[in-house]
């Protein structure tokens, strides 16, 4: 049973970091290490703070955690002192909690009654105590490899290493289906290992769950794309069904700003990606902001993340733009009274790392010599609705003003799935969205081909990934076995 009145004794305390200067000279985790004491001291008097609601929005409703995870049941857990039951709450919902832990921006926080209750404090810490379980459970040696005790003699092919592609692994190899991972990088992870900068989650920690996975019996296949060096009729005769989780990485680009052509001027993971095989160890990227002035266009993860990265690249300056005006603001499409900080402006630990922000502007022209970019024209702009809802940027000024560029990088989103020799050979088309659609049951048009995460849904969290990672995996069950005990979070949108 929860102290009811545990968040009148506590106030919300955040996980610490390490000093700003100090980690923007490496690249290691932004937050300090929970260590046991820490765990001891403070998460637990964190997780006393829950309620443990009758009706708790945190994993319910279409607010709270898609995943389900039982928040309150383990936040009781950490209360009393039981890691090794909370983790196994934990895991009960959620392959990989040590992702999320480190990388949701937490819907559950936003959704937590406490959240919206006047002078109550903010939020339950719920993701610093997600983080902590998830760790202490790894430290202890208590997440173990669960090998199946039965085999179905289906075969299932998983085309894409992400999180919604190792949680469907992961599920389905537990149910007893010989399972191939095939990545075309040539290492696995997919964004969690060349998209999320190691000083957000270090690759240490998605390497020690992919040797869970090799060990409980998944096979995983790097360098091979398929469609190409696997043919779509080797992969049809190969296996019984095939789950595609292959990513919405195509780069939104920035077609109308004249300049967009000088050199200099980079999509976001033209940048992000070089520098995460650097810190692989792949040697210099080809692309760096050392010495240089950094503009970022956009004010999401991505941009944050690139800002980040330019500073511990040595940038001369990072700079990094955004249309909508400076947080807090609430922007203008909130529709209910709980707060909704994972999809409102936010600041981000890079930005208490040097550089600097702007808001309500938007770049007019990019300018450069010699093909090059030199700066980017800039003037004061406001995103409003028009008269069919759409929101558009006006212009707030007439005059301008020049910022030094000499790499420009856009973080403006996602347009959803690449195309794909793949795609082509089975038979998919994309929707208006250009992700991959599919009926109830999570099956495209492709009979026996299945879609999950970003592929299907448009670039999204880790957690939506990772739920819908375990939805296919109980629909490709269904499907070679005609039932499934697998979970299913959510629904095809
Ligand atoms: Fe605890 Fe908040 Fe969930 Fe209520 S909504 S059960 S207080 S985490």
């Amino acid at each position: 049973m929860a102290d009811p009145q545990g968040f009148l004794k506590h106030t919300r305390a955040e996980a610490k970091k390490r000093p700003a200067t100090e980690r923007a000279a490496d690249w290691d985790e932004v937050y300090l290490d929970q260590g046991p004491e820490v765990r001891e001291a403070q998460v637990r008097v964190q997780a006393t703070r829950c309620m443990d609601c009758g009706v708790p929005f945190c994993h319910s409703g279409s607010a709270g955690c898609p995943l389900g995870n039982l928040i309150p049941e383990w936040n009781d857990l950490v209360r009393r002192g039981d890691w090794e039951s909370a983790s196994h709450r934990l895991h009960a919902t959620n392959n990989f909690p040590e992702f999320t832990g480190r990388l949701c921006p937490a819907p559950c926080e936003a959704a937590c009654v406490l959240a919206i209750t006047p002078d109550a404090g903010g939020a339950v810490a719920i993701k610093r105590v997600e983080q902590a379980i998830a760790d202490t459970a790894w430290e202890n040696g208590s997440v173990k490899a669960s090998q199946s005790q039965v085999s179905s003699g289906k075969k299932v092919a998983i085309v894409g290493s992400g999180p919604a592609g190792l949680a469907a692994a992961q599920q389905l190899t537990r149910a007893g289906h010989e399972v191939t991972v095939y990545e075309r990088d040539d290492r696995l992870g997919g964004l969690l290992r060349y998209g999320i900068p190691e000083f957000k989650m270090e690759k240490k920690v998605l390497d020690r769950r992919l040797a869970q996975l090799r060990k409980e019996g998944t096979r995983f296949v790097t360098g091979c794309e398929v469609g190409v060096d696997l043919t779509v009729e080797e992969l049809r005769a190969s296996f019984d069904a095939v789950v595609l989780a292959v990513g919405a990485l195509r780069g939104r680009d920035d077609t109308t700003t004249p300049g967009r052509s000088l050199d200099g001027v980079h999509l976001a993971m033209e940048h992000l990606v070089p520098a995460n095989r650097a810190c692989e160890g792949d040697g210099a990227p080809a692309i760096s902001a050392a010495g240089k002035h950094v503009v970022v266009i956009g004010g999401g993860d991505t941009g944050a993340d690139c800002y980040g990265t330019a500073v511990r690249q040595g940038a001369l300056s990072v700079t990094q733009l955004d249309q909508y005006p400076q947080p807090p603001s609430q922007r203008d499409d909130a529709r209910s009274p709980w707060p909704v900080w994972p999809w409102i402006l936010r600041t981000y630990a890079a930005h208490e790392e040097g550089g600097e922000r702007r808001f309500a502007v938007a770049v007019e022209e990019f300018t450069g010599e010699d093909g090059r970019v030199t700066a980017v024209k800039l003037r004061k702009v406001k995103v409003q609705r028009d008269s069919t809802g759409r929101r558009v940027v006006v212009p707030m000024s007439e005059e301008f003003e020049e910022l030094p560029a000499d790499l420009v990088l856009l973080a403006i989103g996602f347009e959803g799935v690449e195309q794909m020799p793949l795609l082509d050979g089975l038979g998919i088309s994309l929707s208006a969205r250009s992700t991959i659609s599919c009926g109830s049951d999570w099956q495209t048009s492709a009979p026996g081909v299945f879609v999950c995460g970003d592929a299907h849904r448009g670039a999204s969290l880790v957690v939506w990934a990772i739920a819908e990672g375990r939805s296919v995996a109980n629909a490709v069950d269904r499907h070679l076995t005609g039932s499934s005990d697998l979970p299913s979070p959510v629904i095809p949108n």
